[in-house]
């Protein structure tokens, strides 16, 4: 906006000016200095939703650039600060003045009517990307240690079988979508996939269960960097799940009685 001012005023000046023969001089007014193109990373802190909205912006663990070289600072700042302050604030539309504005955002999904396709697509994306962002970390990766490397080996034969099929159930969501790690009703480990911003706390889809662990495959995420290869993005990320934080997941998620 702050360009078109002087403009504005030039033009008002050229024609209060207009009698009084002085446009040689009222041309001479300096134009705008031409906006330099600086490319700055944001600071995570400073994305905050719009004001009076249920649900605030929970800060990103980490910097931009911590996942460097697997997930690309850009591409973070972009996730984050766009993509996922969008979906905060348009959740927050959608239930403003709703019981949904009291409620969790678990509750909202569990009980979710998936005709309501604005707190669907941006509750769900809200919740996912919030999950997204707390299993990653910093120099993290390796394997899982404890009762979830034991259950993982029970369900799944092996760490490296886990992983393997965690990357072929991302590569074969079509389109935009989560590939997730849930404990299902029966207590087992499972891999499923969900389409767009849904996930498994949404009863009535099917695939339900509780996220243990969630991987973002629409192309936001890793196209920059990536460009089409999803496959590389995938293995990257488990150079940056945080085990420890997942195993809080497993760990809250077979003892539900506590809560
Ligand atoms: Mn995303």
């Amino acid at each position: 906006m702050k360009k078109f001012i002087p403009a504005i005023c030039l033009i008002g000046l050229l024609v209060s000016c207009n009698n009084s023969k002085k446009l040689e001089e009222v041309v001479e007014v300096p134009l705008p200095e031409k906006e330099e193109v600086v490319v700055e990373m944001g600071n995570p802190a400073d994305v905050k939703v719009d004001e009076g909205g249920s649900f605030e912006m929970i800060p990103l663990p980490y910097a931009y650039n911590a996942l460097e070289p697997h997930i690309d600072a850009k591409t973070m700042e972009i996730h984050y600060s766009k993509h996922h302050l969008g979906y905060a604030n348009n959740l927050n539309k959608a239930i403003a003045g709703t019981e949904m504005a009291n409620m969790s955002i678990e509750d909202i999904l569990k009980k979710l009517d998936p005709e309501n396709k604005a707190v669907r697509n941006n509750g769900g994306g809200y919740y996912n990307h919030n999950f997204f962002w707390e299993i990653m970390g910093a120099n993290k990766g390796g394997e899982p240690t404890g009762d979830l490397a034991a259950a993982i080996n029970k369900d799944f034969g092996s760490f490296a079988d886990f992983k393997t099929q965690l990357i072929e159930a991302g590569m074969k969501q079509f389109g935009s979508g989560w590939a997730w790690l849930i404990l299902d009703k029966t207590g087992k480990l499972s891999i499923v996939t969900t389409a767009n911003q849904d996930n498994p706390l949404m009863t009535k889809l099917g695939n339900t269960g509780t996220p243990i662990l969630a991987v973002d495959v629409w192309e936001h995420a890793y196209y920059l960097k990536h460009q089409n290869k999803r496959k590389d993005y995938l293995e990257g990320f488990f150079n940056v799940i945080n085990w420890d934080k997942v195993a809080e997941k497993y760990a809250a998620a077979v003892t539900p009685a506590v809560k």
